[in-house]
Order: C-alpha cells, then sequence, then structure tokens
C-alpha cells in the first residue's frame, strides 16, 4: 500500500480501500505498458485508441459505477476517483474519455432508465462492447445549455430529431448516445428531454472532429440529427425530464472532472519533483534552491487540498446525499489546481518543459480543459 499511497495521501480522512490499491497498482502496470510509450503519438495525431478502451472495459473500468447484475464492477465513487486520477496522471486524455463514457453516457442510463433500457445498454457499455457518448451542448449553448435548439417532435409513437450538438466526446465513435433534446417551450426547463440513440439509427451522424489545444487523443465531435426518428420507448424517464436529469448527471461527473484534474495535477507534481533532483545548475539539484522547492511544497499541498475536497464529494455521493456544492467546489478547485500546478512544472523544468522530449507540456495544455468541461469556473 505505502508504496502507491504516500503518507501525506494516507492521512486525507478517506483512507484508501483495499479496492483502490487493487485499482491504483492494476492502472499503473496498465499504463506504463499500454498508454505511456503510445499517447505522445496518439496526442500529435488526434487519434482515438478505441481498442484501449475495449482493454479498459476487459479491466472493469468502463462499468466501475454500474452494478455486478448489468456486467459492471460495482464500486462506490472513491474507487471511480481513484481509477479516474490514475489513469490521468499519465494520460488525461484517455482519463477524459473514460470518465465521459461511465459518468455521463453510462451514468445517464443507470440513473434514469427503466430496467428494460438498462439490461439492454447497460452490459454492453460497462464491458465496452459499446462505446458511450452524451449530448447537451450545442454551437450557440453550452453554459446556458438550457436553451437548446435542437427539437424532438412527437409523431405517433416515435419522437423526430433535427438539430446539431457540438463539442461532444465520441460523438463519432460513440455507439450509443444519450441526447437531450427540445419537446417543449423556450425558457421552460421542463420542455427537454433525454433520449437514448443507437448509432445506426437513420437519420444520426457524426459530423466535424475537433482540433484541440489538449486532451488530444479523447475524440471530441459534432454528433447531427437529420429527421431522426427515434421510439419512445427510447425516452429516458419522462418526456419534459431531460434538462433536470442532467443537472443530476453532471452532479457526479463533476467528481470525475476533479479526478481527472487531479491525476493531471499529480502526474505533473511528481515529474517536476523527479527532475528537480536529478537537474544541477550553480552545480547543485535545482531542488536545493528554495525558489523551486517552495513552488514544489505549493503544488503539493494543493493537490492534497483537491484530493480532499474531491473525496468529500465522492463520500456524499455514496452515503445518496446531495453533492451539488461540493461537487462544484471539488471540480473548480481542483481543476484550477490542476492549471496552475502544471503550469508551475512547466516552469521548473524550464526550456524542456517547453518541448515535447518532456511530459509536462502535455500535462499543461490536457489541464486546461478541466476548467472548462462539464461546467466552466465561472458557472460552477
Ligand atoms: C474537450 C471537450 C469535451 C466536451 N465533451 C462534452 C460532452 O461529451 N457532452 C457535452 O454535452 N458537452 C461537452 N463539452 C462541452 C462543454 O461542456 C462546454 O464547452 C462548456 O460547458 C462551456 O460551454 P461553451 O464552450 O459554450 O462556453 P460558453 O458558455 O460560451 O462560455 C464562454 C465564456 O463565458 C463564460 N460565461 C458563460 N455564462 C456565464 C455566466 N452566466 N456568468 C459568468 N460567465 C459566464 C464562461 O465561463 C466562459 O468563460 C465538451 C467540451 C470540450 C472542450
Amino acid at each position: 500500500m505505502e508504496a502507491i499511497f504516500s503518507e501525506t495521501r494516507m492521512n486525507y480522512g478517506f483512507e484508501p480501500n483495499e479496492n483502490q490499491v487493487m485499482i491504483s497498482q492494476m492502472i499503473r502496470d496498465f499504463g506504463e505498458r499500454e498508454i505511456r510509450p503510445y499517447m505522445m503519438d496518439w496526442d500529435e495525431t488526434q487519434e482515438f485508441p478505441i481498442w484501449l478502451f475495449k482493454k479498459l472495459g476487459d479491466l472493469g473500468l468502463m462499468g466501475v459505477l454500474v452494478p455486478l447484475e448489468y456486467g459492471g464492477s460495482g464500486f462506490g465513487y472513491h474507487e471511480y476517483v481513484t481509477a479516474i486520477e490514475e489513469l490521468a496522471r499519465i494520460d488525461g486524455s484517455v482519463g477524459l474519455s473514460m470518465a465521459a463514457h461511465n459518468s455521463l453516457c453510462t451514468g445517464h442510463i443507470l440513473q434514469f432508465g427503466n430496467e428494460e433500457q438498462k439490461q439492454k445498454y447497460l452490459p454492453k457499455l460497462a464491458t465496452a462492447e459499446w462505446i458511450g457518448a452524451w449530448g447537451l451542448t450545442e454551437p450557440n449553448t453550452g453554459s446556458d445549455a438550457g436553451n437548446m435548439k435542437t427539437v424532438a417532435i412527437e409523431d405517433g409513437d416515435h419522437y423526430v430529431i433535427n438539430g446539431a450538438k457540438n463539442f461532444i466526446t465520441h460523438g463519432i465513435s460513440g455507439d450509443v448516445a444519450v441526447v437531450i433534446a427540445r419537446t417543449g417551450e423556450v425558457g421552460d426547463s421542463h420542455g427537454m428531454t433525454a433520449f437514448v440513440i443507437e448509432r445506426d439509427i437513420e437519420g444520426f451522424s457524426g459530423g466535424r472532429k475537433e482540433n484541440k489545444l489538449g486532451m488530444r487523443c479523447s475524440e471530441t465531435a459534432e454528433m447531427i440529427f437529420d429527421n431522426c426518428r427515434v421510439p419512445k420507448e427510447n425516452i429516458l424517464g419522462q418526456v419534459g425530464e431531460g434538462f433536470v436529469q442532467s443537472l443530476k448527471v453532471l452532479d457526479g461527473g463533476r467528481i470525475s472532472i476533479a479526478a481527472l484534474s487531479l491525476g493531471i495535477a499529480q502526474g505533473a507534481y511528481e515529474a517536476s519533483l523527479q527532475y528537480s533532483k536529478e537537474r544541477e545548475q550553480f552545480n547543485q539539484p535545482i531542488s536545493k534552491f528554495q525558489a523551486i522547492s517552495f513552488k514544489l511544497a505549493d503544488m503539493a499541498t494543493k493537490i492534497e487540498a483537491s484530493r480532499l475536497l474531491t473525496h468529500q464529494a465522492a463520500y456524499l455521493k455514496n452515503e445518496g446525499k446531495s453533492v451539488n456544492k461540493e461537487s462544484a467546489m471539488a471540480k473548480y478547485y481542483a481543476s484550477e489546481v490542476a492549471v496552475a500546478v502544471a503550469n508551475e512544472a512547466v516552469q521548473i523544468f524550464g526550456g524542456y518543459g517547453f518541448t515535447k522530449d518532456y511530459p509536462v507540456e502535455k500535462y499543461y495544455r490536457d489541464a486546461k480543459l478541466c476548467t472548462i468541461g462539464e461546467g466552466t469556473s465561472e458557472i460552477q
């Protein structure tokens, strides 16, 4: 246990349980073998390595919160936070895709699907036989998602969807998507409905893939609906509940972005700590200079504070309590810390930190998404 969780990590009040220790070790072994050697190539080419996510499915990481009866791992939020943190400690964009699949698409069906829908979709999502997407954001409505323009018009025993969603994780490669569309009046928070839609349905296609600053191996793309006829049995919950459901899904999702931020910050910190001991200037390691060691102390302190906030939200979520405030606080704080820590990490590496020969420039680019996705810092 000590090898994985340092003494400070043991003292945060939520001591890692056996499953967290097992998950950490498993991801560290897997990540060093299957992710670290390839991640800069994926980053360069913006390749979304689907096969990797199938392997994460084999490890139980694509259905972390899905109960065993639906083919998932049946874990709680502490284990989920650990899994995302450990993936992001190596590669934030793998962590982002894993988190979006688990929290958003799968999480929405788990929370609001009926028994038949859960039986149909959860086992395939939990094993990564199917990759999930979740579409709320549109070109003109991000923070103000309730003002969406994509419409679903009732037509017999179907709804016909027209419009476009953008910035959707797995917008092209997702096999199944949860999509929120307007079924009522603009301005009515109960005027939107969530549908679960399979990729091969007529009128549903992927659109433009974004060319991004960071998180480049996580696919981000448009989803387009052109007279897409969706059976009423694909509605999640009741008509009109889609937006309110989404806010609840995002309460859990924000814990996952806090965990993602935590992992990126931890990876950047570890890399710069090691480098500071190896790099010599003025005939001594740069870690001996107080200007550098003060930076490292600040980074470590902020990361521990992020970890406390994130596991506090995880604890409350496991207890079935409201986490609206706590998940927003954790997401806001941890994401800002990830950006600040990655920035200092580049500084500690000096000129080498500005090159792709060392890992910190990638942490720096990836971290920025965390203050934006699933609600910007200002919105939190
Ligand atoms: C890599 C990536 C993956 C994503 N994945 C998904 C996904 O899978 N599914 C999905 O639905 N969406 C996804 N998104 C979309 C993401 O959630 C939105 O980008 C985010 O919510 C911000 O919306 P916006 O980009 O439209 O910014 P805007 O809402 O236009 O905001 C622009 C600026 O204005 C500020 N602002 C807006 N309103 C206020 C206010 N009331 N008070 C103060 N400041 C304000 C914002 O904080 C921000 O600084 C993803 C985005 C990215 C970049």
